[in-house]
């Protein structure tokens, strides 16, 4: 047998381990958790699941890596070893293999059928992470030697992802289980099995096989939290409160799983708040110490450009952005934090003042970070393509507050008509989720919901010919500016605590262009410092004193969620956060570590 074939006589030996294709036969969903594959074995069940008539509906695979290989190296390596006929899921799969970035990173197949996420990041660390409930799962030899101190697998991490009788598979030079695997571990049934093949042994001598086990974890727990809140199909009609980038993400995320979504905005044309928001950005945060703010940026800006694939490149726009070094104000070393953070120059990198100049295409005096896939976005037509999305209806109508009745949540407008009822309701108000709330009686004193406010702020649209063409790339540091659209520069965003007077107005929009002017290193052009009144745009932001969204159930109301408090960063917040409450009604692997999900869902 040449080593191709005997490779894949070994990966076919190992699914009829896992039990397939019995064990996913006519499921809703089946779930395997590898810590042992970089893409291969995914694409070898992928591939099997394509051709089974009986295959389960929805296809989920978890893998955990210390690091991704390059795009290009994976390509190499799967093209060689597959079979011609996997070649083209293998091209799919490279397609949209990410950046070896930290953190958990969602692939998407199949209209969603076949998901493949990525946990990248030391394996302790990303399985106390996760949030999934697996039928299988695979683990390297290394894995089931007794962790030292805060190193290794340990099985109480590995216990919270398990089903009941979840098949465990190791290959392994030892013929048995370890022991200590047993403290968070029932085992039901252990089995030892030769390699076939017998290729890639570590050690000649040494037997290598296949040990593989049914067990269930000590204590059970659904997936996602204590109370699960998977939504059998019969039951898979959402109401969204709020047609803005929140409201309309989250139909978006359930109507692509095929939820039936009805939302309600209360504005005459949809979304009519944000139509003269001419443009915005989506940029990620870095910090020195990755923190949960960081990580959670990171998350949603990358789940957000995945999401947006399809939205053309006129509405989401990859200009990339420059974060110049501050001179004023809170002072950090952008140098340091990039050579301390090591990521992918094709995420981040720093950057001196001449290589600043030459993205921007405008002399600047300072360099800092510059992020090559940030994105200038218009909201306004990114909401309508949303609003059109198959499964999506879109209702003009003020929703006054919602009641609990026997099955589903009832939804009444400000004359006290039911206007729709359904299982699940996500308010997705902005700054009115908090009225609807106490309105309903939902409101929990002291909670982050109650201590939400708002903030408003204010940007000023300049002719780019006001501002030498204007940069080709975002430009921020205090303030930012974007590149122009339909000739106009956006300059922002301002925050205006005070009541908004015209004055107030006049003057947040002129220290816009102040800042914007310092940016880039020009002059006020005179037309616009004269001009009383400068043309822009004025809004509200929700704001929680700890700067994270509020996502999640309403506590003690099953079946109510809300998706609100995105602050300055909707557009960093909303794919995400879509698809994180989708995948919890779907009972999918979550696309977020749980330490930021704990985070943001306390309501
Ligand atoms: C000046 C400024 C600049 C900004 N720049 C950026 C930027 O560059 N990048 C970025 O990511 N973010 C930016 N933001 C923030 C971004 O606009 C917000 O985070 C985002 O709009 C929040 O979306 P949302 O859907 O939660 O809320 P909203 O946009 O407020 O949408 C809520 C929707 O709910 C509807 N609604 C309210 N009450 C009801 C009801 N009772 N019944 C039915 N419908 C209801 C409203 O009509 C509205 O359409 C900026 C904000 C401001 C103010």
């Amino acid at each position: 047998m040449n080593t191709q074939n005997a490779r894949a006589a070994q990966r076919a030996q190992v699914l009829r381990l896992l039990g397939l294709p019995h064990a996913w036969a006519g499921r809703e969903s089946y779930t395997l958790l590898d810590l042992d594959d970089d893409g291969l074995r995914f694409v070898t069940l992928w591939s099997q699941w394509r051709s089974d008539p009986r295959r389960c509906a929805r296809l989920h695979v978890v893998l955990v890596v210390q690091a991704l290989s390059l795009a290009s190296t994976l390509q190499g390596r799967l093209l060689s070893v597959l079979p011609e006929h996997d070649h083209a899921l293998a091209e799919q799969l490279v397609k949209q293999w990410p950046l070896s970035l930290p953190g958990v990173h969602r692939l998407e197949f199949e209209a969603l059928n076949v998901t493949l996420t990525l946990a990248v990041g030391p394996a302790n660390v990303m399985l106390s992470r996760l949030t999934l409930a697996a039928e299988a799962v695979i683990l390297t030899e290394a894995q089931l030697a007794e962790p030292a101190l805060g190193q290794g697998i340990d099985t109480v991490g590995l216990g919270r992802l398990l089903q009941a009788e979840t098949v465990l598979l190791a290959c392994a030079t030892r013929a048995t289980w370890p022991a200590w695997f047993e403290t968070s571990l029932i085992f039901h049934e252990q089995t030892n099995h030769q390699l076939e093949a017998g290729l890639e042994r570590p050690e000649p001598t040494s037997p290598y096989s296949v040990l593989r086990a049914r067990a269930s974890p000590r204590v059970l727990v659904g997936a996602g939290s204590d109370t699960p809140c998977y939504s059998p199909p019969a039951l898979r009609h959402l109401v969204v409160v709020g047609g803005g980038l929140a409201g309309l993400h989250v139909a978006q995320a359930l109507a692509l799983r095929g939820w039936r979504v009805t939302v309600f905005e209360a504005s005459v044309d949809q979304a009519q708040l944000q139509s003269s928001h001419l443009a915005a950005a989506l940029t990620p945060v870095v910090s020195r110490q990755d923190d949960q703010y960081a990580r959670l940026s990171r998350a949603g800006f990358l789940r957000a450009q995945s999401r947006w694939e399809q939205v053309p490149d006129a509405i989401v726009t990859a200009c990339g952005a420059l974060q110049l070094q501050r001179t004023s104000g809170r002072i950090v070393d952008l140098n340091r934090i990039a050579e301390g953070l090591g990521f992918s120059e094709q995420f981040m990198r720093s950057v001196t003042a001449a290589q600043a100049s030459e993205l921007a295409g405008m002399p600047l005096t300072r360099g800092g970070l510059y992020f090559p896939a940030a994105c200038r976005v218009q909201p306004k037509p990114l909401l309508d393509k949303l609003a059109r999305t198959e499964g999506i209806t879109c209702l003009s109508a003020q929703v006054a507050r919602i009641e609990r009745g026997l099955t589903n949540w009832r939804v009444f407008d400000q004359e006290g008509r039911v206007l729709t009822e359904a299982p699940q309701v996500v308010l997705a108000a902005g700054m009115a989720t908090q009225q609807l709330l106490a309105a309903s009686g939902l409101l929990a004193i002291g909670s982050r919901l109650a201590s939400m406010y708002g903030l408003g702020g204010e940007l000023t649209y300049v002719d780019q010919t006001l501002l030498a063409g204007g940069p080709r790339c975002i430009v921020s540091g205090d303030g930012y500016v974007l590149p122009a659209v339909q000739g106009q520069c956006v300059l922002g965003g301002s925050y205006l605590n005070e009541a908004v007077s015209p004055e107030a107005v006049a003057l947040a929009r002129q220290e816009n262009l102040e800042r914007g002017a310092q940016l880039l290193n020009i002059s006020l052009p005179p037309s616009a410092d004269s001009q009383p009144w400068l043309p822009g745009w004025g809004g509200q932001r929700a704001v929680v004193p700890d700067r994270f969204p509020v996502v999640g159930r309403v506590a003690g109301s099953a079946g109510l969620w809300v998706a609100t408090g995105y602050a300055s960063r909707g557009l960093s917040w909303a794919s995400l956060v879509g698809d994180l409450i989708a995948a919890t009604l779907m009972n999918e692997p979550l696309p977020l570590e749980n330490d930021i999900i704990a985070k943001i869902s306390k309501t």
